[in-house]
């Protein structure tokens, strides 16, 4: 919020309200949502050996989902984006267990929402570092929602394989791409570019969600990759592409991780300024990923005309 304001992006701030229960169980079993409910009430404790609950630690939770909610409203009330400052964080928890920092998983719970506004298709868009397991699981056989996800590769929770591509007639709309660590700003953009934009317009979807999580910063102490603030702001701006070309400019983001408050802070700044038309050129290609590039669209190529 101090970046924002000290940038003078124009940015109208929106006050969340609290996900209801009945919203949250879109997504997850009731079981699980009072399991979390009754572990905070006794003072806290843990779901898994990194991912610890405190006393507000549910209420804390429903605000995040609440919050990634309030910003696909906003945008189906007439704003062109929005963006979710919230945590914890939601891409690794499964319909019935937390796992790696998440309680319940925000964007998917944001995109059933969007759905029941009558949004039919949607794309989520995952840059955060790790392999969003959860969300992927959550949708793995619903060709309704597209999962594409960057990743450093291998590395937690360990899956996000490029064949891991959907199931039960929903082929194709899960598409991983595995990066080594050390990835940067242009191989970052190549997938972007030649992966995502391609089978995005063939897609269609009608709303654009983002799990903008920013480990995979040069400056984060968890993850290995070496995306600089602009690369984040070039990542933006093509989904904002799409989203223009698709649905309106429709789109909404949410974070997820990122360990470097400042470098967070500046990456959200740029990404921002691209939903806003302001988008950084990041030119140039990473010729060491170019092969990982053909793999993936290769095993996409069965589901995707744009790959021939
Ligand atoms: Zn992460």
């Amino acid at each position: 919020m101090n970046k924002i304001q000290s940038e003078k992006l124009e940015v109208d701030l929106i006050t969340p309200k609290a996900a209801t229960v009945d919203q949250i169980a879109s997504i997850h079993g009731r079981r699980y949502i009072d399991q979390v409910r009754s572990i905070c009430e006794e003072g806290g404790g843990y779901l898994d050996l990194d991912t610890v609950l405190s006393r507000d630690s549910y209420d804390a939770a429903l605000m995040a989902a609440g919050g990634t909610i309030a910003a696909v409203d906003a945008v189906l009330d007439g704003y062109n984006s929005a963006f979710a400052l919230v945590r914890p964080p939601g891409h690794h928890a499964m319909p019935n267990r937390g796992m790696g920092f998440c309680i319940f998983n925000n964007v998917a719970i944001a995109a059933r929402h969007a759905q029941a506004k009558g949004r039919k298709k949607i794309l989520i868009v995952d840059w955060d570092v790790h392999h969003g397991n959860g969300t992927s699981a959550i949708f793995y056989s619903d060709k309704s929602v597209m999962y594409f996800s960057t990743h450093q590769f291998p590395h937690y929770p360990g899956t996000g394989r490029m064949t891991e591509v959907g199931s039960d007639g929903a082929q194709g709309t899960k598409v991983n791409v595995p990066l080594p660590s050390g990835t940067g700003d242009q191989g970052y953009l190549m997938a972007f570019r030649q992966i995502l934009k391609p089978i995005a317009l063939e897609f269609r979807p009608d709303f654009v969600l983002v799990s903008a999580g920013h480990d995979p910063h040069k400056a984060d102490p968890l993850g290995g990759m070496k995306l600089t603030s602009s690369g984040f702001g070039a990542m933006a701006g093509v989904v904002k592409e799409i989203a223009d070309i698709c649905c309106q400019g429709r789109l909404a983001a949410t974070l997820e991780g990122g360990y470097n408050l400042e470098a967070q802070a500046e990456a959200v700044v740029a990404e921002i300024k691209a939903f806003q038309g302001v988008v950084p050129d990041v030119s140039g290609l990473d010729l060491s990923i170019a092969g990982r590039i053909e793999e993936v669209k290769k095993v996409q190529s069965a589901y995707w005309s744009c790959f021939g």
